[in-house]
């Protein structure tokens, strides 16, 4: 097959969140497969050039019409890491991509709704005629409506398009003056409450809206979450469309990429392990106890790596410190917030544990000391209000560290619980809780705390069984394929 991905990002040359990983991962494990993928991307100033090999200028002269003229692109290709990838760089004074940042932009559902109409307009006049257009998000939700509404007449009429949700949080709500600039035009019709009307602001269109209702097929990025936001407030309005059109709907969880996360290379730890020869982590537990200056003692280390965002469960994130502090645990925190106020929170937590024998909060972003914390700890706590797919559990497992996680979104369908899973007891790696409370998390944590200390030899083969999980993206893009398989022959 030939997959062509229209996307607002890829790792690593263009990256936010998780997002630039699926499309990335995603598109080499098709490849891996046989097929051909190509990316479509915007060509953004601050994207890492250094990431792409042989950037080069492909198209001089492509005429995108827009808001009544036409914007001038120069197209560019260049490998990024083996993938093959396309980057339009739009001339114009409203410099869409020249901003020295991604995102974050008053006129960004005009950036990207002008960067989708761009990248179909490159495959009609390159000649590219892809069986299956996949896009991702709302920065490129109109792609489908595009396709279907201007560009099946116009030559891509055969081209049929997967779109995933990565974040439901984030739907593209804006004015429908947009579509006239994209010539689309006719505000009534297309903003009407059955096409793209956003369900909750009655004058606002919703591009996520209409990319459900013009995909081929939409997924999301777990199974689980795809249940919850049809049936919870986790699809922020837009549950009602999605049961209108759940025969086309799914959730497929994301894989991890398992050559970057990988403990027998990993460069970033102390010593290397493997599932085969588990030893090696006790290296790194050394390593990391000296790094975070904490005692050499018999106690389990349980650790927290992710955003400090109120979507990951702060207060419980918070009270697990304290639960392990009191129950002959140790407790490492890596993490970053966006918002002022929740960093300057944990601040105040380190400073008053600074002198604690058993405590070490690291308030930042820090990929190497990452590494080494999901190779050194014992345990891993994710007390996510909620989580689409989560990847930090999946990397947990991989590193040997047996995840403590809440029964939500991809959490749910990747970490199955010692003692109460329904799954084979062989199949269980971590241990689980519901209510996101504090006495529904100590009831994770004092089981969690009572296999190590107790049954050692227990708790060595709960690792193992993690260790033995794959969560590459072998599974995925056998799903995604099928997706596509079923798609094309519409
Ligand atoms: P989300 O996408 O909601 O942030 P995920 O669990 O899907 O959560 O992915 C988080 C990824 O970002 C993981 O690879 C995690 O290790 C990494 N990460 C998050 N915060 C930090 C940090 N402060 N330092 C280093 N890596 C981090």
């Amino acid at each position: 097959m030939y997959v062509v991905m229209i996307a607002a990002e890829c790792a690593p040359v263009a990256k936010v969140g998780g997002l630039a990983d699926v499309v990335f991962g995603l598109s080499r494990e098709l490849e891996m497969r046989g097929h051909a993928v190509e990316i479509v991307l915007p060509r953004y100033d601050c994207m890492r050039d250094d990431q792409v090999w042989g950037l080069q200028v492909t198209h001089r002269d492509l005429h995108v019409p827009w808001n009544g003229g036409t914007i001038t692109c120069t197209v560019w290709f260049g490998f990024v890491h083996g993938r093959k990838c396309f980057f339009i760089e739009p001339h114009s004074q409203q410099a869409f991509f020249d901003r020295g940042a991604y995102y974050g932009f008053q006129d960004d559902p005009e950036r990207f709704a002008f960067f989708s109409k761009a990248a179909l307009e490159f495959l009609l006049v390159a000649g590219k005629r892809p069986d299956v257009i996949h896009t991702h998000d709302w920065q490129t939700a109109l792609v489908p409506v595009l396709l279907y509404e201007m560009y099946a007449g116009a030559g891509l009429a055969n081209q049929r398009v997967c779109h995933t949700i990565h974040n439901f949080r984030h739907q593209g709500v804006t004015h429908a003056g947009i579509l006239q600039a994209t010539g689309l035009g006719r505000p009534e019709y297309f903003g009407a409450p059955d096409r793209m009307g956003d369900d909750l602001d009655h004058h606002a269109i919703n591009l996520t809206r209409g990319a459900i209702l013009y995909s081929n097929f939409v997924t999301t990025v777990s199974p689980h979450h795809a249940w919850e936001v049809r049936h919870t407030d986790l699809g922020y309005g837009l549950g009602n469309v999605l049961h209108k059109y759940q025969d086309k709907f799914g959730g497929i969880l994301n894989g991890l990429d398992y050559e970057m996360w990988n403990p027998e290379t990993d460069p970033h730890v102390a010593s290397h392990f493997s599932a085969a020869h588990p030893a090696g982590k006790r290296g790194n537990t050394d390593a990391l106890r000296s790094r975070m200056l904490l005692r050499d003692a018999a106690r389990p280390i349980l650790a927290y790596v992710g955003r400090l965002d109120t979507q990951k469960g702060l207060h419980l994130i918070r009270h697990a410190i304290f639960y392990a502090l009191h129950h002959d645990a140790q407790f490492v925190l890596l993490g970053s917030g966006a918002e002022q106020g929740i960093n300057e929170d944990f601040w105040h937590l380190k400073r008053r544990l600074n002198d604690h024998p058993d405590c070490h909060l690291e308030v930042g972003y820090d990929e190497e000391l990452a590494h080494l914390i999901y190779a050194g700890a014992d345990l891993l706590v994710m007390p996510s209000l909620y989580e689409p797919c989560g990847l930090s559990q999946m990397i947990a497992l991989r590193y040997g560290t047996v995840p403590v996680v809440r029964n939500v979104g991809g959490l749910r369908d990747s970490v199955f619980d010692w003692d109460f899973s329904e799954r084979p007891r062989a199949e269980r790696n971590g241990f689980v809780f519901e209510h996101a409370d504090n006495a529904g998390l100590e009831s994770a944590l004092s089981r969690a705390f009572g296999l190590w200390h107790n049954e050692p030899q227990l708790f060595r083969q709960l690792v193992a069984q993690g260790m033995a999980c794959d969560y590459s993206w072998n599974h995925p893009g056998g799903h995604y394929v099928d997706v596509y398989e079923f798609i094309r022959h519409k």
